[in-house]
């Protein structure tokens, strides 16, 4: 008997309940939304003779002879029979039980699709059981369950029987749903949705089952999605009773930063440095996603944000994800900064031990008011005086614990009980619907618009074969005093792999291109090595930068206008769009050539023509998410995320009336609500809330 407290299974053995573990099935409440995957039809016998191919029928047979044979393979071939024909029937892997099962002059009762075979028709691998006399057909379909090994349909079809019928005993079936929330989205009672799931009534037609089924199955679908999003709203809710500093509004530092810039602020960050300005001032802490397509400007964004703590007296932090894009926003920001009198502190793992702890001590007094770094920022010994404001670009990079870690900097010496606001930012394009159920809680701001004088890139798929081609094209580029970026094939399986594919890459360009300087990044290269390269690259002694992706996210050298991608087609979409999104930052035309591998397989075919066509960062995130699905998506945020199991996040409409419904619903009965939560996620709602 399972101990795992009041939600646990009562009079479930040990092994058993393990087992349904796995399934992630806990109590009667998870065995009730365990759901079928499809349906038998077990109401019928069919006649062989009238049994159409390929389709699923049962038939009842008597078992005419059974050998086990050892062509074309070993395997148990059985001639069954009935009035109307015969049949082989073949099982290729099989217990003595089964020998028994099939001796000749049983009658069986068998489910499974007949195909033209090795034997003539036949079935491979049907269901079977013997016919007690005159046992009556199944009144009803037949659920079929996602199972796991050892754990048999029957079984589990006895348990969720038990659970419906104790659950509903002790009103557990009762809707969460107001009368009135069902009526408005024709949405069927929750009792009557599952048990039309798990038991399909007998009396109803093809049609009109089809019809229920379908009901049915929206209603599971809203309810999940509603969970979903309650449970969201609710960790937003938690977040602003949570105190943060407030910062007054943004005042001359942020002034003189703007009048200083030589460029001015695009529409869209202007709007979202509002957006953003105004949450920094309340004294709940901002949790805020800043999503732009590369290149539309974020960095600005974030320096404006840290300046508004400054202001304040206040401290910032902006982590990044790799040393090279951290110290880009170092320099960068250095660069602002100093003329406003603000130094900014840099931590990186690779600094030397004293300069290191010197910095470490100018954080923890509060000398040092911004600092820029990498996973270093969130290593223990870092302590921040009063941290008001903290950054994370590319948030998707780093893991929900690491994310918090940087929040969690925020205290420091006085003890005091407020949390940092949070800017994250991300080049990631989340589709809509996505970014509605995995962001709920966020708040988002949306950078819609590049900065002017981007010259669009143009993108071209070349076979590997025409290469020479390729390089003939570098080397005029730079002559003409461009620069290059070439992309070396993605190797995921092997880091050592990769660097090897990376080493032989730069070598043969080198020999290719004997009288350009040629340079070559990757993650093993120690942090100086690297450094000097990309700063030869920024200041134009490099021409052809060979490199690993470590250059996908960041990096800006405006007169990069040719980038080479080998292998484009191993690379995710988004990869490829952060890639592309490197050149086309200057005056001059620019291009990214894909080059690919033939024979291209379909998927691949149409991912490639997906970012052919494409140059908006979300439209090919949606048509990514069509290809694909969600996961790639949410990264980090997955793992601590009970994947929706029965909705459809491309479901728009439905998304949205679980969001309105959610909000409605955590107003007006909130009882209701958390019974609605506790069906759907139990214990598991606490993982939403990191
Ligand atoms: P991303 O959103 O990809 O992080 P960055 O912040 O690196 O983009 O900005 C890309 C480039 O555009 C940088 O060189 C930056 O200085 C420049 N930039 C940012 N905002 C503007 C603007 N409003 N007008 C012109 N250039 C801008
Ligand atoms: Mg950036």
């Amino acid at each position: 008997m399972a101990t795992d407290g009041a939600r646990g299974f009562a009079e479930i053995s040990k092994p058993l309940a393990a087992k349904l573990a796995k399934l992630g099935v806990h109590n009667d409440a998870d065995l009730i939304l365990h759901l079928p995957l499809r349906y038998e039809d077990e109401t019928q016998i069919t006649l062989l003779a009238d049994a159409p191919m390929g389709f699923p029928v049962q038939v009842e047979v008597e078992v005419f002879s059974t050998d086990i044979v050892f062509r074309p393979r070993r395997q148990l071939l059985s001639r069954v029979r009935d009035e109307s024909g015969m049949i082989a029937v073949r099982l290729l892997n099989f217990y003595p039980s089964q020998q028994k099962q099939f001796a000749p002059g049983a009658r069986l009762r068998l489910y499974g699709e007949i195909r033209d075979g090795y034997f003539g028709p036949e079935m491979v691998h049907p269901r079977a059981h013997a016919v007690v006399t005159d046992a009556p057909l199944a009144q009803a379909l037949t659920p079929v369950y996602p199972t796991t090994a050892g754990l048999s349909q029957l079984v589990l079809r006895r348990l969720i029987t038990t659970a419906l019928a104790r659950a509903d005993a002790q009103g557990e079936l009762r809707d969460t749903l107001p009368e009135t929330l069902r009526a408005a989205h024709h949405l069927m009672p929750f009792n009557d949705a599952v048990r039309m799931l798990h038991l399909p009534p007998a009396a109803l037609g093809p049609e009109a089952l089809e019809q229920r089924n379908r009901d049915a199955w929206r209603r599971i679908r809203f309810d999940e999605l509603l969970a979903q999003q309650i449970s969201l709203r609710r960790a937003y809710a938690a977040r602003r009773v949570r105190s943060a500093p407030p910062l007054a509004a943004p005042g001359p530092l942020c002034e003189k930063l703007l009048a200083l810039l030589p460029f001015k602020l695009t529409g869209a960050q202007q709007r979202t440095w509002r957006e953003i300005a105004t949450d920094l001032a309340q004294p709940h802490p901002m949790q805020r996603l800043l999503q732009g397509d590369v290149g539309s400007g974020k960095t600005i964004i974030a320096a404006l944000a840290l300046l508004q703590a400054v202001e304040n007296g206040w401290q910032g932090a902006l982590m990044a994800p790799t040393e090279i894009l951290a110290e880009q926003h170092w320099r960068k920001l250095s660069a602002w900064l100093a003329p406003l009198g603000i130094e900014v502190a840099w931590l990186a793992g690779s600094l030397r031990k004293a300069q290191k702890t010197a910095m470490l001590d100018a954080l923890r007094e509060g000398r040092a008011a911004i600092a820029v770094g990498t996973h270093a920022l969130i290593e223990e010994a870092v302590d921040f005086a009063r941290l008001g404001v903290a950054v994370v670009d590319e948030q998707q990079r780093f893991g929900v614990r690491q994310r918090l870690a940087l929040r969690q900097k925020g205290g420091g010496g006085n003890n005091n009980s407020a949390v940092p606001h949070q800017l994250m930012m991300s080049a990631t394009p989340i589709p809509r619907t996505l970014a509605m159920s995995y962001y709920a809680d966020l708040d988002v701001s949306l950078l819609d618009e590049l900065p002017p004088g981007r010259t669009p890139v143009l993108t071209k798929l070349v076979a590997e074969s025409r290469r020479d081609q390729v390089v003939t094209r570098v080397r005029a580029a730079c002559t003409a005093g461009r620069q290059i970026y070439w992309v070396c094939p993605l190797i995921e399986e092997s880091e050592t792999l990769q660097l090897k594919t990376a080493l032989e890459t730069y070598e043969r360009l080198t020999a290719e291109l004997p009288e350009l300087r040629v340079g070559l990044v990757h993650s093993r290269l120690k942090n100086a090595e690297k450094a000097t390269v990309m700063d030869g690259f920024i200041v134009g002694s490099v021409q052809v930068l060979v490199s690993t992706t470590v250059i996908e996210v960041g990096v800006d050298v405006p007169n990069a206008s040719l980038m080479v991608i080998e292998h484009a087609e191993r690379f995710g979409l988004s990869q490829l769009h952060q890639l592309r999104g490197r050149v086309g930052r200057g005056a001059a035309e620019s291009a990214c050539i894909l080059l690919y591998a033939q024979p291209l397989g379909e998927l691949a075919r149409a991912r490639l023509k997906i970012i052919f066509e494409n140059h908006d960062g979300f439209e090919i995130a949606r048509q990514d998410l069509h290809l694909r699905g969600p996961g790639e998506f949410v990264g980090a945020r997955q793992s601590g995320l009970p994947l929706l199991r029965y909705a459809d996040l491309e479901d728009a409409e439905m998304v949205e009336a679980a969001r309105t419904a959610a909000e409605m619903l955590l107003h007006e009965q909130p009882d209701a609500a958390a019974r609605h939560v506790e069906r759907w996620l139990g214990g598991r709602e606490e993982l939403l809330k990191a």
